[in-house]
């Protein structure tokens, strides 16, 4: 049976990429003859308009009954496709590896062996999208514990919820430890899970957090699970990355830290991701549009081709995304097509060729 893919290219130069990596899955379609559809639907406006517009329809459609989503980026326009893959999917768990391969661009001076995977909680935390004037608040009688003073003295204000259920902190960690027995197995070491949490300023909701996490890595007996306070993780990720193999997150922090690490092993270019749910997955690259760059055809389209290889090992085919990243990885060696951000000279399209003419021979 055929695969349906939904194509969102999305805004700004991320689309430029996209459209570039779109052009060598064909290619490869074509070489292996793989049975996939794209289905390019219309995405509506940008946000929420003054009507308060539902997402339309036929969108909703493509996406429900497709088997996957490939996503550029948005700065708003197809804002409300994000929300709906997020949010309206569930897709609670943000895969974002983050590996070294020879011939990126990183700042580091050995960063050989850089091979991790932040998970990152993809719907809650700050991102309940509950916020309002402190006024709400303040009947409540709120103190703090910090300061020891009430709410209603700090004055005119507004506050952000943060919130971590049972129900996404035990899933979001089951699947970070299945991805961590996952990937020990075949790297043939024992598999380690990380989660950053702060417990200590915020002991009633990052310590829920941290307190499921534990509860639900101890089903795991095989992962050897650490908790770490997120400030000393990040620090731990910047002069040790090679320590680390899973790394569970909350939201914010999750976004935080991957772009982070991404800069360890060259850059936001360089880095793809996934978001898996019960109700179906979409794959992203980390970066945004960079719109500062767009119409110039130099953006990086790696971290966009790496992301729809996630997609196609999602999808089943995982010999052709074996292919992709082995070609991938070759043009990184050769260095002679790198783009800008890599310290290359090449385009979009000229690293897109060069990766179809390796994949084409590949399958000579
Ligand atoms: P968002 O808020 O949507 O995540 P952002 O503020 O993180 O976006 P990006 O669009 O990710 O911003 O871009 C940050 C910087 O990184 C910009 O200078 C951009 O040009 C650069 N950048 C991002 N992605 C790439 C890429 N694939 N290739 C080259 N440069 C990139």
């Amino acid at each position: 049976m055929s695969k349906q893919v939904v194509l969102i290219p999305g805004e700004d130069a991320a689309a430029e990429a996209f459209e570039e990596t779109v052009i060598v899955l064909d290619c490869l379609i074509d070489h292996l003859g793989l049975d996939i559809e794209w289905i390019r639907p219309a995405v509506g406006q940008a946000g929420i308009d003054e009507f308060n517009n539902p997402f339309p329809d036929q969108a909703k459609h493509a996406i429900d009954h497709s088997d996957a989503t490939l996503f550029g980026a948005t700065s708003g326009k197809s804002g409300r496709a994000l929300r709906y893959l997020r949010w309206g999917l569930e897709s609670y768990a943000n895969v974002r590896p983050v590996r070294w391969f020879p011939g990126c661009n990183s700042p580091l001076s050995a960063p050989e062996g850089i091979d991790l995977a932040i998970v990152r909680e993809n719907m809650e935390d700050v991102y309940i999208g509950v916020e309002g004037d402190l006024k709400i608040l303040q009947p409540m009688n709120f103190t703090s514990w910090l300061s020891n003073k009430p709410l209603n003295e700090l004055g005119e204000g507004r506050f952000g919820l943060k919130v971590h259920t049972e129900k996404s902190v035990t899933r979001i960690v089951k699947y970070a430890c299945e991805l961590a027995i996952k990937r020990a197995e075949l790297s043939n070491r024992n598999p380690i899970l990380a989660c950053g949490t702060k417990h200590n300023i915020s002991p009633v909701a990052d310590g829920y957090f941290r307190t499921i996490a534990r509860e639900t890595a101890a089903e795991y007996p095989e992962v050897t699970f650490t908790s770490l306070l997120a400030d000393d993780l990040i620090h731990q990720l910047i002069i040790n990355p090679q320590q680390f193999d899973v790394v569970v997150l909350p939201n914010l922090f999750g976004d935080l830290f991957s772009d982070a690490t991404a800069a360890l092993v060259g850059g936001l270019g360089l880095a793809p991701s996934g978001c898996y749910g019960e109700n179906g997955a979409y794959f992203e690259a980390v970066h945004g549009t960079a719109p500062d760059i767009v119409g110039q055809n130099i953006i990086n389209p790696t971290a966009t081709i790496l992301s729809a290889a996630m997609m196609l090992e999602y999808l089943g085919f995982d010999e052709p995304a074996r292919q992709v990243i082995g070609c991938v990885e070759q043009i990184y060696v050769e260095g002679k097509y790198l783009t800008p951000d890599q310290g290359g000279q090449s385009t979009t399209t000229e690293f897109c060729n060069s990766l179809k003419e390796k994949l084409r021979s590949s399958n000579k």
